[in-house]
This record gives structure tokens, C-alpha cells and sequence, in this order.
């Protein structure tokens, strides 16, 4: 689950934070099929794309080297990886385009494109050497720019290895413009990672108070009712709405207000793990979606909150209250239901006095059908 409700840039936050992001970037497989990617990772989207192109460009690549290996004759080796590499590249080109599912990930199949092209060069196919200027840039397109710049390092290495000494003037010179090629594609793709990035933190979250917005909330929801149906995974919505918001606007003006909107995002922020996600549904309103939990671990937590905020300094006011409702997945059957049911929860909250917790009574056991469809390893 994506995560953290407040820090910018997104790149920096949670599930995509540091190595654990690189991991995603590097294994795209089948296990992250693109209907189950966050539409947040923006960048998963356009590598796909570019990955789409680039199987073309290396099917032809290696296809050439391969037709040539198998006219010339004579290069065993180069003949059997050639004809390996194309395979698997035309299977992984076939099953993007069919099921929308990665076979091979990017590095290895780029790897073994420009494995073949210098095996080629390094027997005296000079003329494939061209094939690297695109390779380089299916590298800075496809790979996480440490990981393109040290596959690209490599690959260098090996070109000159392969020559064996045999560097003349072209060669020099074809290097530099190789060089420059991948350096150039490497800037731009960062420059375009940033932008996205930027881009996706302007789209999804609100600018008052840094929570997620309200368009990121359904996608999210309807995630983890599918991790549920398929993985009996649990997870809790908490919909919290200040009580008397409006007195407070009134008697302390909008922008204490606001300084009280952001208080409250801070406390929930600060209580919150790293895989729970905070969203500002609108006005005074805010959903807290909870991984891992039930109903009943969420309510303690719902009432920790509740209390934490009533403590609030928040003068001159003398305190905010807020009333929460609570339910799991275990008994919704679409995001709007979930929402609908989590709100009335609140609403009877509000009914009951307000300042208080009330939970949907769900059931405590995740539904048996699910348990049992769950792989043995689970
Ligand atoms: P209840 O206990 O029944 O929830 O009462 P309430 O006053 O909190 O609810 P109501 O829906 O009547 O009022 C919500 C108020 O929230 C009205 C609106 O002025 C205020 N509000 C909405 N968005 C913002 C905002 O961005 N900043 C500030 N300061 N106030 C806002
Ligand atoms: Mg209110
Ligand atoms: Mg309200």
C-alpha cells in the first residue's frame, strides 16, 4: 500500500521510499500486473510504455544479429544467445500485449540485448555497435537512474574489453557520442521522474493540510477490498468529522480554522504507521484507512485519536472534539458502500452526543470462502 499521508515529495514516502521503491522498479513481473499498480506511480505507467517500445527496437536488434550469426556462420555462442535472447524477448512482447503482464522485467531483457550486440562487436560485426545509441536510452528509460548508470558503466567497460586494443580515432569517437547519448537520457529521464512526481503530489493531495485529496481515496478503497477478496487481507476505514466546526470558523475566524484542520492532520499523521493513509474528504471531514486492522483494533485506535485531539492545544479555542465512525472490510461490496456505511457510523455518532467512537458491527472472522481459496503459504 502506498503511503504516507503528508510528506512531499512522493518519491520520498512510503512504500516507494529508498530501496524498498528500487526493489518495485527493478522486479517489475508478473507479480505487480499493471491493474494492481497505484495510480500514483505515474512512472510505472510510462515505463511500461517505453518498455512496449523498446521490446520492438531490441526484437529488431537482436533479430539482425541473429540473422547475420546464422548466415556468417561460424559463431556458436553468439548464435545460441542471440536466439535465446530473441525468444524471450518475443515472448515477454506477446504477453505485455495479450495479458498486460511483464515476463522477463526490463534489466534482464536490456542486459541480454546488449550482451549480444557486443558479443557481435566482439566478433568483428563493427557495424552493431550502432544498436547501443538506442540501448543506452532504453537503459535510462526503463531502469532506476542508479541502476541505468551503473548497467550503462558496465557495458561501457565491456565494449572496450571486447575490442581488445583495437581503439582507433572512429572508435573514440563513436564512444564520446555513446557516452553522451546515455548521460543526455539519463538528465532527461530524472528531470521527467521529478515532474511526474511533483505532478502526482499536486494531483492527489490537498493543499491545505498535505493529506490526500479525495480522488485518491476510491482507487485506494477499492484496492483493499480487492486484497480482501483475494488475499482475506484486512483493513478499516475511520471517518472522522470535527463536531461544531462551523462555531469555531465562527467565533475564532476561518483562519484559526484552518490552523485547527492542520493541527488535527498533524496528530493523525504523527499516530498513524507508514502503511496507513490519511485522506481530507472535504470541509472538516477526513478518512483514515487503516492496513492490516479489524474493526476492533481500529476502534482502540479511533478512541486514541478521538482523545488525542480533544487534548489538542488549540487556543483561544477551548477544545475540538470530533466524532468517528469505524468499519472493516469484511461486510462492504464497493468502495461507495463502504464510504456510505462508514458515514453513517459517524452519523450515529454525531446522533449519540458527539465526541465519541461508533464501530459498524461487523463480523470478527474473515468470510471462511476467502480463508480457504488462500494459496498454502499464506
Ligand atoms: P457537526 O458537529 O454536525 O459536524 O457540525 P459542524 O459545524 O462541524 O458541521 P457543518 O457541516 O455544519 O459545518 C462545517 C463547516 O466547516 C462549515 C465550513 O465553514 C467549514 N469549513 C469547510 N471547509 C473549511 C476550510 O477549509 N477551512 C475552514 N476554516 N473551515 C472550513
Ligand atoms: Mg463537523
Ligand atoms: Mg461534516
Amino acid at each position: 500500500m502506498a503511503s504516507s499521508k503528508r510528506s512531499l515529495p512522493i518519491y520520498g514516502s512510503g512504500r516507494y521510499r529508498g530501496l524498498s521503491r528500487l526493489r518495485d522498479e527493478l522486479l517489475q513481473s508478473d507479480l505487480v500486473s499493471p491493474i494492481d499498480v497505484d495510480p500514483k506511480d505515474i512512472q510505472f505507467a510510462r515505463r511500461l510504455t517505453v518498455y512496449r517500445l523498446m521490446l520492438m527496437l531490441m526484437l529488431t536488434s537482436v533479430s539482425f544479429v541473429l540473422a547475420e550469426a546464422v548466415v556468417v556462420g561460424g559463431h556458436l555462442a553468439l548464435t545460441i544467445v542471440a536466439g535465446i535472447s530473441a525468444l524471450l524477448i518475443f515472448a515477454t512482447s506477446v504477453r505485455l500485449a495479450t495479458r498486460r503482464r511483464i515476463l522477463i522485467p526490463p534489466l534482464f531483457t536490456v542486459g541480454l540485448n546488449i550482451t549480444v550486440v557486443i558479443m557481435a562487436i566482439g566478433n568483428g560485426a563493427d557495424h552493431h555497435g550502432l544498436w547501443l545509441f538506442p540501448l543506452m536510452i532504453a537503459l535510462a528509460g526503463l531502469l532506476p537512474i542508479p541502476v541505468a548508470l551503473v548497467a550503462g558503466i558496465i557495458s561501457l567497460i565491456a565494449l572496450v574489453w571486447v575490442r581488445e586494443n583495437t581503439a582507433n580515432v572512429e572508435d573514440i569517437a563513436e564512444d564520446a557520442a555513446l557516452i553522451a547519448t546515455w548521460l543526455i537520457s539519463l538528465a532527461v529521464m530524472r528531470l521527467m521522474t521529478r515532474q511526474t512526481d511533483e505532478l502526482a503530489d499536486l494531483a492527489l493531495t490537498d493543499p491545505l493540510t498535505g493529506a490526500y485529496n479525495r480522488r485518491y481515496l476510491l482507487p485506494q478503497t477499492q484496492r483493499n477490498i480487492a486484497d480482501y477478496q483475494r488475499y482475506a487481507r484486512l483493513s478499516t476505514l475511520l471517518m472522522v468529522d470535527i463536531d461544531h466546526f462551523k462555531v469555531i470558523n465562527d467565533k475564532y475566524g476561518h483562519a484559526h480554522g484552518d490552523k485547527v484542520l492542520r493541527s488535527i492532520v498533524g496528530l493523525i499523521d504523527q499516530r498513524i504507521r507508514g502503511v496507513d493513509m490519511l485522506f481530507r474528504l472535504g470541509g472538516e471531514e477526513f478518512v483514515v484507512l487503516l492496513s492490516e486492522v479489524g474493526a476492533q483494533t481500529a476502534a482502540k485506535i479511533a478512541e486514541e485519536l478521538r482523545v488525542g485531539i480533544s487534548r489538542m492545544d488549540v487556543s483561544p479555542a477551548p477544545e475540538v472534539t470530533v466524532s468517528i465512525g469505524v468499519c472493516d472490510v469484511t461486510q462492504v461490496n464497493s468502495a461507495d458502500n463502504w464510504l456510505k456505511q462508514v458515514d453513517e457510523a459517524m452519523y450515529s455518532a454525531k446522533q449519540q452526543g458527539r465526541n465519541r467512537v461508533v464501530a459498524v458491527d461487523t463480523s470478527k472472522v474473515p468470510d471462511p470462502l476467502i480463508a480457504s481459496n488462500l494459496p498454502i503459504w499464506r
